[in-house]
């Protein structure tokens, strides 16, 4: 009789007896009796089953959650004169049908046929956001990464190394990162700068798009837009945390990103005592120097530790806390 009373107490409106409703993508699972949290993944978004709540926003402001440096960084670019009118160019003559083709020809599009999970955790990043689903690409890339890019119809992108090396609530948190790029209305500007670092590369600089973006792009207009583009990666970061809701995912698939294919042999803890150490030492214009070097040699995300220490400062700040009160 005690077990079948204390069964009964301990079911909420989201698990009955021999079922729990996915908090992410509201699919009702039938789990076994002995059923604990996080014992059992979702059968629609492969994400673990648990009674926790997951919080959803009704009109997220972008304001809510945009980090400091990223808005100075983009209002320091918006202030170079005729910066819009260079960009509307470019990407007038790269074109975002350009954009679309290339992927819809060489990467696999995700569907709710095609990689349902991924799916299902792209609706659940747009539906917590409140954004418009875009389309979503899989490309067989053996860099770990992502992008976001495109005009009027944004589209992201996951490299094929980063599903291999991920665990589902990481992917979660990098589908995130993306749609937040969507939902801060940086992809025009984003594009752009991922452009020039394509270009960056040798394949590409002898393409004829590098010599028309060396014509309508001066070098402080390349320069303001790499620098954004760093300091855009805190606010998805943050964006990425309000979707998984646990810093602790964000700071793993930082690791991941950190650590490579070593990473199943780094110690969480330690990577956290590290980007704390970095905290301390944090100097705007040596890093400032650093970016530099990097953005030379044509790396894109590269500066897990310090996002991993913004991540942190943030939740301890209490400013994590607040927008999740208003979910
Ligand atoms: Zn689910
Ligand atoms: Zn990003």
């Amino acid at each position: 009789m005690a077990k079948k009373k204390d069964e009964e107490s301990g079911s909420e409106a989201i698990a009955t007896k021999h079922s729990v409703r996915c908090r992410y993508c509201g699919q009702k699972n039938a789990v076994k009796e002995n059923y604990k949290n996080n014992s059992a993944n979702c059968g629609k978004c492969k994400l673990p089953l648990s009674n926790e709540p997951h919080k959803k926003w009704a009109d997220l402001s972008k304001h809510e959650y945009i980090h400091p440096a990223d808005s100075k960084a983009l209002a320091a670019l918006r202030a170079i004169p005729g910066i819009d009118t260079a960009l509307k160019k470019l990407l007038e003559v790269t074109g975002e049908s350009a954009i679309r083709v290339t992927f819809m020809a060489s990467a696999v599009k995700v569907t709710p046929k095609q990689c349902p999970d991924l799916y299902a955790k792209l609706m659940i990043a747009c539906s917590t956001l409140g954004v418009a689903a875009p389309d979503l690409y899989i490309q067989q890339n053996p860099i770990v990464n992502a992008f976001t890019g495109g005009v009027e119809k944004p589209i992201i992108v996951l490299h094929s190394a980063l599903l291999e090396r991920l665990n589902e609530e990481e992917t979660l948190a990098v589908i995130a990162h993306e749609v937040g790029h969507i939902h801060s209305e940086h992809v025009l500007y984003l594009t752009a700068a991922q452009l020039i670092l394509a270009i960056a590369t040798i394949p590409l600089a002898s393409l004829p798009i590098a010599a028309i973006l060396k014509e309508l792009l001066t070098a402080t207009m390349r320069g303001a837009l790499l620098a954004w583009m760093r300091r855009a990666e805190l606010s998805c970061d943050r964006a990425a945390l309000l979707v998984v809701q646990d810093p602790h995912v964000v700071g793993r698939t930082m690791m991941k990103l950190a650590g490579g294919t070593f990473a199943s042999k780094i110690n969480y803890d330690l990577f956290l005592e590290q980007a704390r150490e970095f905290q301390k030492n944090y100097d705007v214009s040596r890093l400032d120097k650093f970016w530099a070097d990097i953005i030379n040699a044509g790396l894109s995300h590269p500066f897990p530790i310090w996002r991993v220490s913004e991540i942190l400062k943030w939740v301890e700040s209490g400013e994590y806390d607040e927008v999740m009160k208003k979910a």
